[in-house]
């Protein structure tokens, strides 16, 4: 389709008028009604179709690098922007109803509340393009503290830094690149050239105290708890790569379909537990219907109505 004005191709941002002439921008509508110096009565769902035409494209041009700019929650923040645009599209349930069926404007709301299910798909269907971080790590398995005997070693580790002229280096590292949950020899770089660097300055004195040192490729939870762990982690859950603590919360992926339907036909069995769940009276309400949500989105099963 061309563009009624400059007669150049459309792309998703072009705009119609009440009469359904179609352009593919607003400079290109306002200037076609200045030649001509005509102008439409005002259109009862003039408004609506303006506002939700540039939701949508707004939405178009944004939620991919919305999403990639954050670091934690990331699933949660991928529900989130979906329920608002279940939102955007149940405002528009009249139009959705009636398939569009009430002149050019309505037409395009229908088709607006279409493209915007489409666009769930594809957010549904994101994951994050993750950075590869580098742990250079010596001797702590644990989390927590060192043993008696690490700590020691550590203490003499860093003690020969000290005394070789590497104070400065060794203060830079644990304050900028200590791990988040490691004590010890655990630094993580985001870059490779830095974490071999750092390997070779310790190495020496790593193997002088008998500490196996090692880079390790690393990502970065993508709950709220900002550990690091070794990429190769079995902690993939629904495309989502989480710390093991992060990994056993209930809330996080899908039931597989199986467990849905019988999560969904034991509830709507037992009154008492559904009443439950829409009171939220206990703790686990909110990430059990965040989950329930979520699997019937991926299958695309209706939400039941106890879950809203
Ligand atoms: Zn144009
Ligand atoms: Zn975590």
């Amino acid at each position: 389709m061309n563009c009624t004005q400059c007669k150049k191709e459309m792309d998703e941002r072009y705009i119609i008028d009440a009469k359904g002439t179609i352009y593919c921008s607003e400079d290109c509508m306002d200037q076609y009604m200045e030649e001509r110096e005509s102008s439409y009565d005002s259109h009862p769902y003039e408004d609506t179709y303006l506002i939700l035409r540039r939701g949508y494209i707004d939405l178009l041009d944004h939620w991919e690098d919305t999403l990639n700019k954050e670091k934690i929650n990331l699933e949660l923040l991928v529900d989130e922007l979906l329920e608002e645009i279940d939102e955007l599209i149940d405002d528009h349930s009249d139009f959705i109803r009636a398939e569009g069926d009430d002149g050019p404007y309505a037409w395009e709301i229908y088709q607006y509340t279409l493209k915007l299910r489409e666009l769930q798909k594809y957010i549904l269907a994101w994951r994050p393009n993750r950075k590869m971080l580098y742990w250079v790590t010596g001797m702590d398995t644990n989390y927590g503290s060192l043993d008696k005997n690490q700590e020691g070693i550590y203490d003499k580790i860093c003690m020969d830094l000290y005394l070789t002229g590497y104070e400065d280096f060794i203060l830079y590292v644990i304050k900028i690149h200590q791990h988040p949950y490691h004590w010890g020899l655990d630094y993580v770089f985001d870059n490779l050239d830095m974490a071999k660097e750092a390997y070779e300055i310790l190495k020496p004195f790593c193997d002088k105290y008998g500490v196996e040192l090692s880079i390790v490729e690393s990502y970065k939870c993508e709950a709220h708890c900002e550990d690091v762990l070794e990429a190769d982690a079995d902690t993939y859950i629904n495309g989502f790569f989480y710390c093991y603590s992060c990994s056993e919360s209930q809330e996080r992926g899908v039931f597989t379909l199986l467990e849905l339907k019988s999560e969904l036909t034991g509830i709507e069995k037992n009154n008492e537990e559904r009443q439950e769940i829409i009171e939220e009276r206990k703790d686990w309400v909110a990430p059990f219907k965040r989950k329930i949500k979520r699997s019937c989105r991926t299958y695309g099963i209706d939400t039941p109505s106890w879950v809203e």
